[in-house]
């Protein structure tokens, strides 16, 4: 899609209109503007570049800026935060739409400690609710995802994840205030009732049930949402657990899912490939000079040097002391019966230092694996949802890494199990500035999305380079679900101004 689709007088009527609701201030439309609001691990920045950007501050100037768009037929991509980074960061689908941007609505709207629930404005960043949670003493604990710079409203509204009892991000939203397209303001659930008291406890209220409604789609603006938060335990024990070959991977995951269905493990452990463990201490070079891809002598020396093995894990209990210790002789005593080393675990309790809590605490940590092959870095993720299955993991991972080897780029992968489900999440580093690597990296993306298509998988969630081809992979009954969506964005959306292209779903006039 280029952004000669939109049409360029319009666009001027709409920046008017725009500065006439929240001021010559909070437009954004300089060429500086344009690149700031692009993609900034986009091998080319132009690809999904924006008109500009407009921001608002509250509900009001949402809806007088959907009312403006539908009026002008000019495309918005609403952000909170914008750093949804390895998926596209701030930048649109569409070319040439303009940003709404909602990161100055950043008010924490209330915490409540005894219903474990906090409700948040999109702009509200994971560091913002940490500091607040911090200083009343952390009554309730977060869970993070592994780089923490974005909102804790667009990562769960992108289904986002963390290592933690209340990791899977998108299940614990309760309650959503929405603008739709048309500018009309929508509360679900409980939140329906005028002046509703259980709109932030409870997903079974009357009706449908809206709130996935905005999760990965384009059918409203979310400008206030619910989201549950765990109680603070009284003490966690943690176990560090190592695999020393890459076939081990099944025995990992036949290790963690019976414990993880049964309630023994609180929180979907992942297996980490050692690359990715490596990237987070320093570049390539650091450990590995050459060119091409990192050699089997060179990998088993970097294990050696940071002491880890080829998948690593963290299993972490959350409760009353002798609740967990019970858990951690199970736990320990499965891992022996699968012939995995379990060494002691570690045990913090309450008043211990906060840092080694193994809380959900916010950190940018990860981004540094950007840096592996040097030069401006980026990364994308290629992260199929499939079923918590030995056999199937050892599978996807073989054939991974094989299409990581076959187009030379040095394999990162780790897998997230859960009782029923695990998200393998494949991390694919590479250096901007190394177009031969550019080309090779969309190989790979593009063969991987074939591969596990036909595996019986699909992303759970995508770079807005390829909302398209992975939504192609849905395909059941001739793309049945599409229709489905393409039913509700026209019902919605009739005018196709929101998100055009998000997973996807494309209003009519530009299908
Ligand atoms: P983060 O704030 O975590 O960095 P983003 O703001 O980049 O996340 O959001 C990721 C994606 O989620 C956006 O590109 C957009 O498609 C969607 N999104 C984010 N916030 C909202 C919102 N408030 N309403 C609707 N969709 C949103």
């Amino acid at each position: 899609m280029t952004a000669e689709l939109i049409d360029q007088n319009a666009l001027a009527r709409f920046w008017d209109a725009a500065r006439a609701i929240v001021g010559e201030a909070r437009v954004f439309n300089s060429e500086q503007d344009q690149l700031s609001y692009a993609d900034q691990m986009a091998f080319d920045l132009k690809s999904h570049a924006p008109a500009g950007a407009v921001a608002a501050q509250n509900v009001d100037e949402v809806r007088n800026l959907l009312k403006a768009a539908s009026a002008t037929r000019v495309p918005l991509w609403p952000i909170s935060r914008g750093k949804n980074l390895g998926y596209g960061g701030s930048a649109p689908v569409q070319a040439g739409a303009v940003i709404l941007d909602l990161s100055r609505m950043n008010r924490i709207l209330e915490i409540n400690t005894a219903l474990g629930y906090c409700v948040v404005e999109p702009g509200v960043s994971f560091f913002d609710l940490y500091d607040f949670l911090a200083e009343m003493g952390h009554p309730l604990w977060m869970s993070v995802p592994g780089n923490s710079w974005g909102s804790v409203a667009g990562n769960a509204l992108e289904r986002g994840v963390g290592p933690q009892p209340y990791g899977d991000h998108a299940a614990q939203i309760c309650g959503i205030e929405a603008v739709l397209p048309d500018g009309s303001l929508v509360r679900t659930g409980a939140g329906a009732i005028a002046d509703g008291k259980a709109f932030h406890v409870t997903h079974n209220s009357y009706g449908p049930g809206w709130d996935q409604l905005f999760c990965q789609s384009n059918f409203g603006v979310v400008t206030r949402l619910g989201l549950w938060l765990m109680p603070a335990p009284e003490a966690t024990m943690t176990l560090e657990l190592q695999l020393p070959e890459a076939d081990d991977i099944a025995k990992g995951i036949a290790l963690f899912q019976p414990l993880r269905q049964r309630g023994i493990i609180d929180h979907d452990a992942a297996w980490v490939s050692y690359v990715g463990i490596a990237s987070y201490v320093g570049p390539r070079s650091m450990f590995w000079q050459g060119e091409g891809l990192l050699p089997e002598d060179a990998g088993r020396e970097i294990r050696q040097k940071l002491g880890i093995g080829w998948w690593n894990a963290q299993v972490n209990l959350y409760g009353p002391e002798e609740v967990i210790a019970a858990k951690a002789r199970i736990i320990s005593a499965a891992a022996q019966a699968a012939g995995i080393a379990a060494p002691d675990w570690l045990t913090w309790r309450k008043g211990d230092d906060f840092g080694l809590s193994r809380a959900g605490i916010p950190s940018t940590r990860d981004m540094m694996m950007i840096d592996w092959y040097g030069g401006r870095g980026g990364h994308i993720g290629f992260s199929p949802i499939m079923p918590s299955d030995a056999k199937l993991a050892a599978e996807q991972f073989t054939r991974t890494r094989e299409r990581y080897e076959e187009f030379g780029v040095d394999y990162y992968g780790a897998f997230g199990v859960g009782g029923r489900q695990t998200v393998a999440v494949n991390e694919i580093l590479y250096d901007r500035d190394d177009s031969d690597q550019q080309r090779r990296v969309n190989a790979l993306f593009e063969a991987l999305i074939q591969d596990t298509h036909q595996a019986g998988f699909g992303e759970y969630r995508t770079h807005i380079d390829y909302m398209d081809p992975v939504a192609d992979t849905f395909d059941f009954n001739g793309h049945a679900l599409r229709r489905l969506n393409q039913t509700l964005k026209d019902a919605l959306d009739p005018v196709g101004i929101l998100a055009p292209g998000k997973q996807g779903i494309w209003p009519a006039r530009f299908r």
